[in-house]
Parts: structure tokens; sequence; C-alpha cells
């Protein structure tokens, strides 16, 4: 088998040119263009650039971008005091705070200060919830990427094997709900889990979010599967690399996600859509 490319950066190009038609046509109507909030505390260069190409996207889809900067020696009071005016602010319907913050701040206080129905990320513990119960929820991007790579595919996700490797809040545990919601039968593997390779094997879909180069070897996985590989790693040469063997697995899967160009376009993509759906149904401002 020669696996087929999940090309998510082609895919999210279509997605951000329809969320930019939908926002023309509800400004055209008299509608007001949908808010995205950016909220950068300190210096950090990689966060400085995520910050940067979601502004960017924002601006593409004619949908307003509101920056808010504080430095690095900013006190949480501060930064929680931003995110309340911002949750006030009639103009915003999406709040994103670029994380990691500096050390010494508290991450899950800040995320909580969010308005749940401004939460554009899905990272607030309230939208989390609703994910686990099966409510109507902001549900944070990459999963909802991930889900919708999978919907490209074409094949159904009822009663398949769907091994996730990595249990962050932010990948691996809301991606777990979401194949379950769709009637996965979910494995969900982490650095504790006894033999990796034995779970890789059985699954018809794998999600690998770890982080670690090339962990997943392409000789464990099952002829036939599908292969969403979410990590970025450098390799010793400096290269970009995926937490999957890409050729090796390649040979075996029916669809893969090449590293880049797969799931990281699609995060942003979502994040936009979160904002332009919570902004023309009403719900950032109810
Ligand atoms: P994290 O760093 O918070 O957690 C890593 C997880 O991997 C943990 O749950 C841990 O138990 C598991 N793990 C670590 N070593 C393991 C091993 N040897 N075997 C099995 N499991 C192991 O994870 P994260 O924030 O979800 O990020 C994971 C990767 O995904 C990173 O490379 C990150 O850069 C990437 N990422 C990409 C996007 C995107 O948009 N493409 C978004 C988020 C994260």
């Amino acid at each position: 088998m020669n696996a087929k490319r999940l090309d998510g950066k082609a895919l999210a190009a279509t997605i951000r040119e329809g969320l930019g038609q939908r926002v023309k046509a509800h400004t055209e109507a008299g509608g007001r263009a949908p808010g995205l909030a950016t909220v950068l505390v300190g210096d950090d260069p990689a966060s400085h650039v995520y910050v940067r190409s979601k502004r960017r996207a924002c601006d593409a889809a004619g949908m307003v971008n509101v920056h808010r900067e504080l430095p690095a020696d900013a006190d949480q009071a501060e930064v929680l005091k931003l995110i309340e005016a911002l949750n006030q602010d009639k103009t915003v319907d999406g709040i994103l705070v670029q994380l990691p913050l500096p050390a010494g701040m508290d991450e899950n206080k800040v995320l909580a200060a969010v308005d749940p129905n401004k939460d554009v990320d899905g990272f607030h513990p309230v939208n989390q919830g609703r994910l686990l119960q099966g409510q109507p929820g902001l549900r944070p991007c990459t999963p909802v990427g991930i889900m919708r790579l999978l919907q490209e595919t074409g094949a159904s996700l009822k009663g398949a094997h769907a091994v996730v490797v990595g249990r962050s809040n932010i990948v691996g545990k809301p991606v777990a709900l979401m194949l379950l919601e769709q009637h996965a039968t979910v494995t969900l593997c982490h650095s504790r889990t006894r033999d990796l390779a034995a779970e890789v094997q059985r699954a018809d879909v794998v999600v690998a979010a770890v982080g670690v180069p090339q962990l997943i070897q392409g000789s464990w996985i099952r002829d036939g599967a599908v292969v969403i590989d979410v990590g970025i790693n450098r390799n010793e040469e400096g290269k970009l690399v995926g937490d999957v063997e890409f050729e090796s697995a390649s040979a075996r899967a029916s669809w893969i996600t090449p590293v880049p160009g797969g799931v990281g376009p699609m995060t942003i993509a979502m994040l936009l859509q979160n904002t332009v759906d919570n902004c023309l149904n009403g719900a950032s401002s109810s």
C-alpha cells in the first residue's frame, strides 16, 4: 500500500476561503465582522511567530484582530484584568491566550478567566466538561482539525479501533473523546504505556501527539490504517519531522498526514471557524 496524503494545507486554505466568504456576506448584510483577540505575555520568540500568523489569517478572512501584549514581568492580576476587559468587549467574539505563559503564572487560573462563550481555543474547564458530556460547546482547534481530516478520508469511524498516543489536555484527551463520540473504540496511550508497538499494531486509526521525533515506527502501522501525525519536532539535522516515521509508515497506511502541511494548518483554520461561528450564531454576545 502506498498511502494517500491528507493535505491539511490545501484543506485549510479551502476552509479559510469559505470563512472569508461567510464573513463578507455577513458584513455586506450589515453585520459586525467577527473579532478575535490575541493575548501575548512575554517575549517567547515562537509565541510571537504563532500569534503573528493567527492575526494574519484573521485579516485575510476579513475578520477583526485585536491584539494585546504584556511584558514578561507583568503580574497575573494585570493579565486577569485584561482578559476581563476582553470578556466585556462586544466587538470580541473569541479570546486566545497564547501559551506558554511566563514562569510563575498560573496557566489554569488565567485560562479559566476567559468567558467560556469566547473561549475559541476550547481550553476552559467548562468547555472541556461539555466535550466530556457530549454537549455543544467550543472545542479545541487541533482535535477538531484532526476530526475534519479524518472525515476527508471517507473512512467510517464506527467500531474502528483508534489509538491515540499522548494524553495532553489540548490534543490527546480531547481527540480521544471526539473519536469516542464518533463510535470508535479508543485506546489512549502515554509515556507509561507498557507496549506501545503492540497497541499501535492493532489500530485502524493512529493519532500521534507526543512530541518525540519519529517515535512511531513504520513497521508498527497496520496495513491500510489511517495515520494522523500531530507532532512538530526538529530532528538532529534540524529538519521538521513528526512523531511518525513518515516513509515507512506511508508504505503501509492508506492515508497519512505530512509534517509540515498536515495537522498544523488545520489548527489555525479551526480557530477562525470557531470565532466566525461564535459571532454569526450570536453565542459570544449572549
Ligand atoms: P504534551 O507535550 O503536553 O504531552 C506529550 C504526551 O506524550 C504526554 O501525554 C505523554 O504521556 C506522551 N508521551 C511522552 N513520551 C511518550 C512515549 N515515549 N510513549 C508514549 N507516549 C509518550 O503534548 P502536546 O502539547 O499534545 O503536543 C504533542 C506534540 O504535538 C508536540 O510535538 C507539539 O508540538 C505538537 N502539537 C502540534 C499542534 C499542531 O497544530 N500541529 C498543536 C498542538 C501540539
